[in-house]
């Protein structure tokens, strides 16, 4: 009886890790939270496209 332990590619850093991680399917929260500062980024900057705000100084 062999116990094969299966391991997943982080999306984020491409690191290798155990898939029975509830990080899935990061590595880690840390990964999972630059994921989404990416994808938060990629909507903020369509948001602000339009300069709409004024410098006072
Ligand atoms: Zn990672």
């Amino acid at each position: 009886m062999s116990k094969k332990i299966k391991f997943n590619k982080c999306i984020t850093c491409n690191k290798e890790f155990d898939t029975n991680l509830d990080t899935k399917p990061f590595c880690s929260k840390r990964c999972s939270y630059i994921d989404l500062n990416n994808w938060l980024d990629e909507k903020y900057l369509i948001n602000t496209n339009e300069e709409d705000y004024e410098r006072d100084f």
